[in-house]
C-alpha cells in the first residue's frame, strides 16, 4: 500500500505505472446494468457525505445519472467489446507516401483525479501494404479516451494498436491536451497545456518527423 504523500506525488506527477490499463481480472464479471445500480448507490452515499439533499427535485436523478454516464459514456473504452472495429483494406491506390488525420478530438479523464482531459490528436502513418478507413482513426483515438488515462499512455495505447493493425512501425501520434486537473485545482495554470508525441520507424528520422511537424502546424483547412 502506498501512504497519503506518495498518493499526492502521483496524482501531481501524472506518472503512470505501465502502457495497459490497469485491470481486474474481474473487471467485466458483473452487467452494466448492475454496474450503474452499483455506482448510484454509491455516487449517492458521496452527496449525502458531503450534505446534500437528495430528497431535492433537481438532485434526486443525479445519482443515476452520474452512474449512467461513467459505465456509459465516459468510460465505455475500458470495456473491450466497445473496441471499434478495425478492419483493413489493401493499399489497392499504391499510396505510399505520409497520411496525416489531423484534429482528432480528445474528450477524455485524468486517472488520477477523474477529471476532464481535452484537446486533440495528429496522427499519421506510411501505408505499407494495409490502409484502413479514416474515420476508424478517429474511433480508435475515442475508445481509448473513454477510460480512466494518462496522456503518455493514451499515446502508446493508440500508436501500438495502429502499428499491430497497419503492420507497420511507421506511425506517429501527438496528442496536444488540457488537464482540468492541473487548470481548475493544484497549480490552477489556465494556460498551459500537454504535448505528447510518440513515433516508430519512419518517424525516427527527424527530417521526416519535421515533415509531420510542419503539416500539423500549418493548418489549411
Ligand atoms: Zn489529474
Amino acid at each position: 500500500m502506498i501512504n497519503k504523500e506518495q498518493i499526492e506525488l502521483i496524482g501531481d506527477n501524472h506518472i503512470s505505472s505501465s502502457t495497459e490499463t490497469p485491470m481486474l481480472p474481474t473487471a467485466f464479471d458483473k452487467s452494466d446494468d448492475d454496474k450503474i445500480k452499483n455506482i448510484q448507490q454509491y455516487f449517492g452515499m458521496i452527496m449525502e457525505e458531503l450534505g446534500l439533499d437528495l430528497s431535492d427535485d433537481s438532485l434526486s436523478g443525479t445519482p443515476y445519472r452520474f452512474a449512467k454516464m461513467y459505465v456509459k459514456e465516459l468510460f465505455y473504452g475500458l470495456n473491450p467489446k466497445n473496441k471499434p472495429k478495425l478492419s483493413t483494406f489493401e493499399n489497392k491506390y499504391g499510396y505510399k507516401k505520409m497520411l496525416i488525420e489531423q484534429n482528432i478530438t480528445i474528450d477524455s479523464s485524468c486517472e488520477h483525479h477523474f477529471l476532464p482531459i481535452t484537446g486533440h490528436a495528429h496522427i499519421a502513418y506510411l501505408p505499407k501494404d494495409k490502409v484502413i478507413g479514416l474515420s476508424k482513426i478517429n474511433r480508435l483515438v475515442d475508445y481509448y479516451a473513454h477510460r480512466p488515462q494518462v496522456q503518455e499512455r493514451l499515446s502508446l495505447q493508440i500508436l501500438k494498436d495502429l502499428q499491430n493493425i497497419l503492420e507497420t512501425e511507421d506511425v506517429i501520434i501527438m496528442i496536444c491536451a488540457k488537464h482540468l486537473c492541473v487548470s481548475s485545482r493544484g497549480i490552477k495554470d489556465k494556460n498551459s497545456f500537454t504535448t505528447t508525441i510518440e513515433y516508430g520507424g519512419y518517424f525516427n528520422d527527424k527530417a521526416n518527423r519535421d515533415e509531420f511537424l510542419n503539416t500539423v502546424n500549418n493548418k489549411v483547412v
